[in-house]
């Protein structure tokens, strides 16, 4: 049954913002029998994990890749239907001027490339790899993961390039960002390899709202929260779309320093966890093209994830730079959505700064999308010559484009550098009830990561009520 918001509302919990965090924590929360509102500003829900139709076309903002964990987490926290749906990308390659290599994204195809193709020593392999599964949050080891990959392997620009390249594109880390949120994320994935949702991210949104509804959460779309309605240094409420809804505990899946400075405001705070706050440094956001290939005109197989650069070395400024040689390519054949007609997309993904694209005029901003555009088709062209041809419509997403579908400063696509978890975990510390989940930290980044925080920040939630 939909429901009108109206005065008088209460719940226990408000969920604001249907990313994957905001989803999971009130999926969990409802299943545990709280009384669970959802509200998300979009008309739709899945925040960043978004999909968009264009005539024949559904095209996938972010599901290029994740853990195998997600298939753990969906069981435990979602169903087994939508767990069972998760299945391997096996064709992940890497081109550019230093390499040209294919591989499972698995330990075992990692090690054997490393030494084979990069002719490194087995055991310093091993040694890596344990090293980085061994980095956790609460080490206080503060190198940087270039410090880290100079120790192994020093000067291997290289090899650099072959390790550090899928996690800038999966988190926005770089190699000056601290060692331990590449360990983590580089150690998920190098379990078992690449997965996707088969059905597309439109059916797994789908599945989890029905979940949602299931389980009691009453869901508002286009209801933007305005702001976080406190008694004295308790929640109290929220105020959405001109109405007060009372709850007793808010779970913010919002953008960390939108939750602090507008959500609540600053004035609420204490003066040595606004000092940390004014540190927390946002993090990059993303440019994609989308290319929708003509219906009834096919292309071979070449991949599903190419990691490919014209840039002759690998650089963590060059990934994100205004005019970057290195893009990602997400293949999405028919087998993406095998119960639909068959239809490709392809889309190109590029990190992309919020400065370099917020002060352009209207015409230099089209023109710049239209650069963007042709760029990513021209660096196609090396793996399908004619698809020029091929292609029926091309989109073009900016930071701009971004921000104006989460609201999360600069457009960010990653919340924040590694510092932002600590605010966002200490919230409740200084407003009794207030909880974040999302984006912070770059380890609580990605499908998996903002799924499992939100399962974190549940439980914590709950216990506090
Ligand atoms: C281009 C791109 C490619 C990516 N590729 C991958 C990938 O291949 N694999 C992977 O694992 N991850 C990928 N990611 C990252 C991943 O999508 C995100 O880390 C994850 O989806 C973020 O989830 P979240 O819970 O932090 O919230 P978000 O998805 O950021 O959602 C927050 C939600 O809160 C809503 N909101 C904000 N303020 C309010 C308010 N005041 N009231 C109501 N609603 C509000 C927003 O509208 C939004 O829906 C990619 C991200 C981008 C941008």
């Amino acid at each position: 049954m939909i429901k009108n918001l109206e005065t008088g509302m209460a719940y226990d919990v408000a969920v604001i913002g249907s990313g994957l965090a905001g989803l999971t924590a009130a999926n969990y929360l409802a299943k545990l029998g709280y009384r669970v509102v959802l509200f998300e500003q979009h008309y739709v829900l899945g925040g960043l994990a978004a999909y968009f139709s264009r005539k024949n076309h559904i095209f996938d903002v972010s599901l290029h890749g994740f853990p195998f964990g997600m298939v753990k987490s969906c069981r435990k926290y979602w169903s087994p239907e939508i767990a069972n749906s998760i299945v391997q990308l096996k064709r992940i390659r890497f081109v550019n001027p230093q390499f040209d290599i294919e591989t499972t994204f698995t330990r075992e195809d990692f090690t054997k490339i490393l030494i084979e193709n990069f002719r490194i020593m087995p055991e310093i392999v091993e040694n890596f790899f344990t090293r980085s599964r061994q980095m956790n949050f609460y080490d206080d080891d503060h190198r940087c993961t270039r410090d880290i990959f100079e120790e192994f392997f020093p000067g291997r620009n290289d090899v650099h390039r072959l390790l550090m390249e899928p996690i800038a594109y999966a988190n926005g880390s770089t190699l000056d960002d601290e060692a331990i949120t590449y360990g983590i994320v580089f150690s998920n994935f190098m379990s078992k390899g690449v997965y996707t949702f088969e059905g597309g991210t439109d059916l797994l949104i789908k599945k989890m709202t029905e979940e949602l509804i299931r389980n009691g959460v009453d869901i508002f779309k286009r209801s933007k929260v305005e702001k976080v309605l406190l008694d004295r240094d308790r929640i109290a409420g929220v105020h959405v779309n001109g109405i007060d809804v009372k709850c007793r505990a808010v779970l913010s899946n919002a953008h960390i320093l939108n939750t602090v400075k507008n959500l609540i405001g600053e004035e609420y705070f204490s003066s040595e966890f606004l000092a940390k706050v004014s540190k927390t440094r946002i993090n990059n956001s993303s440019c994609q093209v989308y290319i929708g290939i003509t219906p009834g005109e096919t292309i071979d197989d070449i991949g599903d994830l190419i990691f490919t650069s014209e840039s002759e070395y690998f650089n963590s400024k060059e990934l994100k730079d205004f005019h970057t040689k290195s893009r990602t390519f997400s293949l999405y054949y028919p087998k993406t959505r095998p119960n639909e007609k068959p239809i490709y997309t392809i889309v190109a993904s590029m990190n992309a700064d919020w400065s370099d694209w917020s002060n352009l005029d209207e015409a230099d901003y089209q023109r710049e999308k239209k650069r963007i555009a042709e760029d990513s088709i021209r660096s196609l062209e090396q793996f399908i010559p004619d698809v020029l041809q091929k292609i029926a419509s091309v989109e073009t997403a900016t930071p701009k484009t971004f921000f104006r579908y989460t609201s999360h400063p600069c457009g960010t696509s990653f919340g924040t550098k590694f510092e932002g978890l600590e605010i966002s975990m200490n919230l409740p510390n200084e407003i009794q009830g207030l909880y974040h989940a999302g984006s912070v930290g770059i380890i609580m980044s990605g499908w998996l990561g903002a799924m499992n925080y939100g399962v974190i920040t549940a439980h914590k939630l709950a216990s506090y009520l």
